[in-house]
């Protein structure tokens, strides 16, 4: 039996991983979950799975969850600290990284460190320390499965094969909810525009960065770390139908790719259990129901955060974890109707203009380039820190 810990239980992906546990309760136990702000949701999972510990984001949520729990209470934590004791739970094999933003990075490190396997959706993770973190995973002999949709596919096209056959790594892109908007139609997007997601239901931050296709950039970065693979041989096709999950072409000119309908139980799934498959409630995929699939290179002029994200991971060190603190705050700006859509590509490039990309050697320094983005972008764009 496997036992977790959920990192971002009520989130999307959060949701999904409990989905998936609940179809197969005899192959999982829930030791610990995490969440933020959203209590009434933690009540309920806490009623259904019966963790030993959760941990909320402040003091004052802890003592609120406590109150409303009736009946035998878990262990309740708070802040980064009640995180780190989540992920690192002796009771628990495997941490689902799945916690939005830089936020996840200390905790699923700290689950490294204590030698837990990681089933990893937080991208940012890799995106601001992959070497780090890729260097404490061979030193701590853990697995890294990915749950990203494109990596899951990546993974399972490598099944069999040799890294140094490798000719290209190409990540699909739905191309999100603006794929064919002109640049000036960008100019007025709304947030409601950016969260309409034509095939998947996500967070609401990813799926702003899908719409800038930043997403697509953060996975370009995610895989250069994960397969090691030189970002030059990672290429990106706009493929709208969300059906080949990403491909990998080796030296023969053989292209091996992963199919399904776009629903993140699948990966998951497969994180969970690799190599075993499970059903995990994905429907089947019925190819003559599609009228056709169809791929082109993304346009870097409408969609400039993927140009940028290319330009961090050529550059490496501090450059990738300051880009994604400025788009952080970019994107909080945007949801919150204080820049408009085009600003938020506009603000992380003065960011990185401003950078001098330097070596990080900790998670400390890490964390260091991740507060001078955010700060530099808050300046940018004059908004203040959330109280
Ligand atoms: P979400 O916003 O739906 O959920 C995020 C979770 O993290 C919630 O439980 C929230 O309470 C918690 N959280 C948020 N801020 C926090 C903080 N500062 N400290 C501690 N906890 C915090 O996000 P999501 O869509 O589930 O995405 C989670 C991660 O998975 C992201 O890194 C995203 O890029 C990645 N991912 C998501 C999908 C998807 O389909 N949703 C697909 C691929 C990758
Ligand atoms: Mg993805």
């Amino acid at each position: 039996m496997k036992k977790l810990t959920i990192l971002g239980s009520t989130g999307s992906i959060g949701v999904s991983t409990l989905d998936v546990v609940s179809a197969q309760p005899d192959m999982f136990r829930v030791v610990a979950l995490t969440a933020g702000a959203n209590l009434e949701l933690l009540k309920s999972q806490i009623e259904t799975y019966a963790p030993d510990l959760v941990s909320v984001l402040s003091e004052e949520s802890a003592r609120t969850l406590k109150r409303m729990l009736t009946g035998k209470k878990p262990e309740i934590l708070h802040g980064v600290e009640g995180m780190i004791a989540a992920a690192t739970a002796s009771e628990s094999t495997m941490v689902v990284a799945a916690i939005v933003g830089a936020a996840g990075l200390v905790p699923t490190a700290a689950a490294v460190m204590a030698g837990k396997d990681v089933a990893l959706a937080n991208k940012e993770t890799l995106v601001t320390a992959g070497h780090l973190i890729m260097d404490m995973v061979r030193e701590h002999g853990v697995k890294l499965y990915p749950v990203d949709s494109e990596h899951c596919a990546v993974f399972q096209s490598m099944v069999g094969h040799r890294n140094q056959d490798i000719a290209r790594v190409i990540l699909t892109a739905s191309g999100g909810p603006f794929l064919n908007w002109s640049r000036e139609r960008l100019a007025s997007a709304t947030v409601t525009d950016a969260l309409n997601h034509p095939n998947w239901s996500m967070g609401r931050k990813i799926t702003v960065d899908s719409a800038t296709m930043m997403n697509k950039g953060l996975e370009v970065i995610e895989a250069r770390w994960l397969f090691d693979i030189p970002v030059e041989r990672i290429a990106v096709n706009v493929h709208p139908q969300s059906i080949i999950h990403s491909m990998v072409e080796y030296l023969d000119g053989s292209v091996m790719a992963q199919l399904g309908v776009p629903d993140m139980k699948g990966p998951i799934a497969y994180a969970l259990t690799y190599p075993a498959r499970i059903p995990s409630g994905v429907k089947p995929l019925d190819l003559t129901t599609l009228s056709g699939l169809t791929f082109f290179n993304p346009d870097l002029e409408r969609f400039p955060a993927l140009k940028l994200a290319y330009r961090a991971a050529q550059a490496g060190e501090s450059m990738p974890a300051v880009m994604n603190a400025a788009n952080e705050i970019a994107v909080e700006a945007f949801l919150g109707g204080r820049i408009s859509f085009m600003a938020i590509a506009e603000s992380i490039e003065r960011v990185m203009d401003l950078h001098d990309s330097h070596a990080l050697n900790s998670i400390e320094e890490v964390l260091e380039a991740d507060r001078w983005g955010r700060r530099t972008a808050r300046e940018i764009l004059k908004v203040g820190a959330p109280s």
